[in-house]
């Protein structure tokens, strides 16, 4: 059989509410040009984010009513650690409400003025985490990681030489941990194999530094090991992940992912040296070390969801799905950052948009585009979210202009994937009228979620 079916059926639905073109405009215009303030009810296909917006399965709402709300010693708590402590090895396991609350806790112990935490490439709340303590988070990726239409099978590995060369640089006494993200968020969900997760583990050994893994998409990072790397086609996803953490001393979560439930996340430690701190710090911001900043009830479909997640079927059909996207619209022309990743496809909106000015923001132009032409929400990552407004007005570039398609789990069928290639089609094929975008307000931190932008129709781009 050629096709891939979607492994599971509906039983319940929410309906989406049609919109025309004529009332898209009308809403973008209300919401300044800033999707984030768009409404999601008038929202057709939401890619905004693949964080939180999976579907549960029939097993994780059952899980819902079993949840046990003790406050200590829940048999959730009990079911959701020994389910992490399977899958990671780890004896230690700290429940948190998302995973920048585990990284928040790590980083307040390990980090601080002087210290350089390196990762393949940090997600931006690590990053902002770890700079918060006065710490520096840098950067190791591999060179094929960084020109999007270059495929390579493992484009989020670790450059082990530049580490290398960053802990010397350092002194390795200032580095209190390096971390792996897998897959690499950051650098368009491309996986790590599992020969660099060795090699950057050989490579921390003789200075005594730890490997973490920041791990929100394991599952689908041990899925394309399963696929592309030599001598792991006949091992199962599970045992693969089993073996990702048996090179790691302790892990990051972010349940949002592939813990497959809406909230949640975890920090896990295989020694026992930072537990008992970091316990005293999830009590403090957290809750009580059996269930941190969640309810029994979303342990339990924690628990459930990270036994769903390593499930091949539903790999098989998840990352096809994605990958269909991409293939679809780049056989088109689109150019995307290849091979599509696990979670996402990411458009190249600076080759797509040639026409348009990195300072007109090519990405934002066509995130609004695709909105108005077909209802569907997605993200720029660009020079509107990495961008900075400086002193004379001006602002600094970011080094790539995006538009991510990230697709939720187990939420959008085969015909919603059909109908985003042809709008992104339809977008492409009269890319040349689309025009570029400038920011009328802006506020000083992060301003992609807040800011308001007009289209510069009429006038010279
Ligand atoms: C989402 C994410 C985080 C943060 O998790 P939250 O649950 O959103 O706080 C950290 N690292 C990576 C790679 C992520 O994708």
């Amino acid at each position: 059989m050629k096709t891939i079916i979607e492994p599971f059926r509906i039983k319940s639905v929410e309906p989406i509410r049609m919109t025309t073109r004529s009332e898209r405009e009308a809403i973008l215009k209300t919401a300044r040009y800033n999707l984030f303030s768009v409404p999601a009810d008038d929202v057709l296909i939401d890619l905004l984010t693949d964080s939180g917006t999976g579907a549960m399965s029939a097993e994780q709402w059952a899980g819902v009513m079993r949840g046990d709300e003790s406050y200590a010693g829940s048999r959730s708590f009990e079911r959701f650690q020994a389910t992490v402590q399977e899958l990671t090895g780890m004896p230690h396991v700290l429940p948190t409400h998302q995973g920048r609350a585990a990284e928040k806790i790590l980083f307040a112990l390990v980090g601080g003025p002087g210290k350089l935490i390196p990762n393949n490439t940090h997600f931006d709340t690590t990053r902002a985490n770890i700079e918060y303590t006065g710490a520096t988070a840098s950067d190791c990726l591999i060179p094929e990681g960084k020109i999007p239409s270059v495929p390579y099978p493992f484009k989020g590995n670790m450059d082990v030489a530049a580490l290398v060369d960053a802990i010397k640089a350092h002194g390795p006494e200032n580095v209190p941990l390096c971390m792996l993200t897998v897959t690499n968020n950051s650098s368009g969900g491309q996986p790590v194999s599992m020969a660099n997760i060795q090699a950057v583990k050989a490579a921390l050994a003789p200075f005594g530094i730890p490997l973490y893994l920041d791990c929100c998409r394991f599952a689908e990072n041990a899925y394309f090991i399963q696929q592309r790397e030599p001598g792991y086609a006949d091992r199962t996803v599970k045992s693969i992940a089993q073996e990702m953490f048996s090179y790691a001393d302790g892990a990051l979560m972010s349940a949002k992912k592939d813990g497959l439930a809406n909230i949640g996340g975890f920090l896990s430690l295989r020694a026992d040296t930072l537990v008992e701190q970091a316990r005293q710090l999830l009590i403090l911001t957290e809750g009580f070390p059996t269930y941190g900043g969640l309810a029994g009830r979303d342990l339990e479909a924690i628990a459930q969801g990270l036994t769903e997640v390593v499930e091949e079927d539903y790999l098989r059909y998840r990352i096809r799905s994605v990958a269909y996207l991409g293939e679809a619209i780049s056989k088109a022309g689109v150019p995307i950052i290849q091979p599509p990743g696990g979670h996402a496809v990411y458009i190249d909106a600076g080759a797509m948009l040639a026409h348009l000015q990195p300072q007109t923001f090519p990405g934002q132009s066509l995130a609004c585009e695709l909105y108005l032409e077909a209802g569907v929400r997605s993200c720029e990552i660009g020079s509107v979210m990495f961008g900075k407004q400086g002193p004379d007005g001006r602002s600094s570039l970011a080094p790539m202009e995006l538009v991510r398609l990230a697709i939720p789990r187990r939420v959008y069928t085969q015909s919603h994937i059909d109908y985003l290639a042809e709008a992104i089609i339809q977008v492409y094929d009269r890319r040349h009228e689309l025009v570029g975008y400038r920011i009328v307000a802006q506020p000083q931190f992060l301003r992609h979620f807040t800011a308001a932008f007009e289209p510069m129709t009429g006038v010279s781009r």
